[in-house]
C-alpha cells in the first residue's frame, strides 16, 4: 500500500491510498476556491450534558445533484474537468470536508449568556472515497477494497487521533436519499470530535457499571442464543441485537476486543470485508430496493477508556418495508424513546435468509 499526501487549492490535506507503489501523483488541483470557512462553535447543553456544534456555514453548501457522474466532485478530475480529486483516477482517496462541522481553522467566539459554555469546535472532517465508480456501492467493493478502505480508516484513526484535542475519531456510512445523501459516488465521512460522544459515554458508563465484560458477554450470548445471528466467521460475528431500535439493524463485532480500527490485524481486516459486504448485500436484496442505511463504527475515546471499550460497528436502516419508512417522531425524537415495528428475531430471520443465498 502507498500513502501520499498532497494539498488542494484552498490547503485542504488529501491523501490516496494506493494499491500500487508506483501510483502518480503528481497531479495539482486547477480549481480557484474560496477561502475556506471558520470551525463550528460548540455550545453546552446542562440538560444533557451534551456538546451542540453551531455550524451555520453548512447552511450555505452548495447543492449538489445526486446521480449524474458528469457533476460529481468525488469522480476523478479528466481532462475537461477538475473534481475534490486531482488525478485521472484513484483506488482510496480521503480529504478534509470543504465544509466541516469540527476544523482546526478557529473562529472567533463568545460568551452567549445562558447556562451554556462555549469553545471553539476543534477537530476535523474528512470525506472518504470508497472507489472512483461512480455508480457502485460499498456492498459491491471485492474484498481487497474494502481492505484498502480499512486502511485507510486505520490510518485516519492513528493519524486524527493524534491532533491536539480531538478525543474521539468516528468513520461512518450514510447510504441513500432517504438518509438525507445528495451526492450518489460511493463515500464514507470521518469526523474527529473535540469531546467524547454522547453514545459512546452511554456504552462506557454501562460498561463501567457491569460486573464483567459487557461488549464481549453481549457477543458470546448472541452467538449462543444463535437466533438473532445474521452471519459470521472465525474472526466476526454479524447479529441483530436483542432489544434493536431499528426495523433492520446489525451490529459486527470482531471476536478479539480491540479498542479502534488502527489495532485490528490483518487476518482480522482481511475476514471483515466477505462478511461485512454480505450483511450489506442481504440488504439490499430485502426488499429487492436500494437500503438507505448509517453504518457506524464504534471506536474507543482517544484518551479513556480504552480498555473497556470494543471496536464495534452498528449498521441500521430506516426502511422497514417497500415503500415505507421509520421516521423519528414524537417518542424517538422528543423523548429518546424507541419503539420498533420488526421483531429483531424475525429480521434476523429476513436477513440470514438472504445471506445464505
Ligand atoms: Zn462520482
Amino acid at each position: 500500500m502507498k500513502r501520499t499526501i498532497t494539498h488542494l487549492a484552498d490547503g485542504r490535506e488529501l491523501i490516496y491510498f494506493d494499491r500500487r507503489d508506483d501510483a502518480d501523483r503528481s497531479a495539482i488541483d486547477r480549481r480557484t476556491l474560496e477561502p475556506r470557512p471558520v470551525a463550528s462553535e460548540l455550545r453546552y447543553d446542562p440538560l444533557t450534558e451534551e456538546w451542540i456544534a453551531m455550524a451555520g456555514h453548512r447552511q450555505t453548501r452548495t447543492f449538489q445533484p445526486t446521480g449524474s457522474a458528469n457533476e460529481c466532485p468525488l469522480c476523478p478530475s479528466s481532462d475537461t474537468r477538475s473534481t475534490e480529486v486531482p488525478a485521472y483516477d484513484y483506488d482510496v482517496v480521503v480529504f478534509e470536508n470543504r465544509f466541516p462541522s469540527f476544523s482546526g481553522n478557529f473562529g472567533t467566539y463568545q460568551d452567549v449568556g445562558g447556562l451554556s459554555d462555549v469553545r471553539p469546535g476543534v477537530g476535523r472532517c474528512e470525506v472518504v472515497c470508497f472507489t472512483s465508480e461512480h455508480s457502485s456501492s460499498f456492498s459491491k467493493l471485492s474484498d481487497d477494497q474494502v481492505g484498502l478502505v480499512m486502511e485507510a480508516w486505520a490510518d485516519r484513526t492513528a493519524e486524527l487521533s493524534g491532533i491536539e484535542g480531538v478525543e474521539q475519531v468516528f468513520c461512518f456510512e450514510n447510504r441513500g436519499e432517504e438518509i438525507g445523501i445528495t451526492l450518489a459516488h460511493p463515500h464514507g465521512q470521518i469526523y474527529a470530535y473535540p469531546y467524547v460522544t454522547p453514545k459512546t459515554k452511554l456504552q462506557l458508563g454501562a460498561a463501567k457499571r457491569y460486573s464483567g465484560n459487557l461488549f464481549a458477554d453481549v457477543l458470546a450470548a448472541e452467538r449462543a442464543a444463535g437466533t438473532r445471528v445474521v452471519a459470521s466467521n472465525e474472526l466476526w460475528t454479524a447479529f441483530v441485537p436483542a432489544a434493536a431500535r431499528w426495523p433492520f439493524e446489525v451490529h459486527v463485532y470482531p471476536h478479539r476486543q480491540v479498542p479502534d480500527l488502527a489495532a485490528l490485524s490483518e487476518e482480522e481486516r482481511a475476514a471483515f470485508a466477505p462478511l461485512y459486504t454480505s450483511v450489506l448485500r442481504a440488504f439490499d436484496d430485502l426488499f429487492g430496493v436500494v437500503m438507505p442505511y448509517i453504518s457506524a463504527w464504534h471506536q474507543a475515546p482517544v484518551r479513556q477508556d480504552r480498555e473497556l471499550a470494543y471496536l464495534h460497528l452498528e449498521l441500521f436502516s430506516i426502511r422497514r418495508a417497500p415503500g415505507k419508512l421509520k421516521y423519528l417522531a414524537g417518542s424517538e425524537s422528543a423523548m429518546g424513546a424507541f419503539v420498533n415495528d420488526v421483531l429483531p428475531e424475525e429480521a434476523a430471520r429476513m436477513l440470514r435468509s438472504q445471506v445464505d443465498h
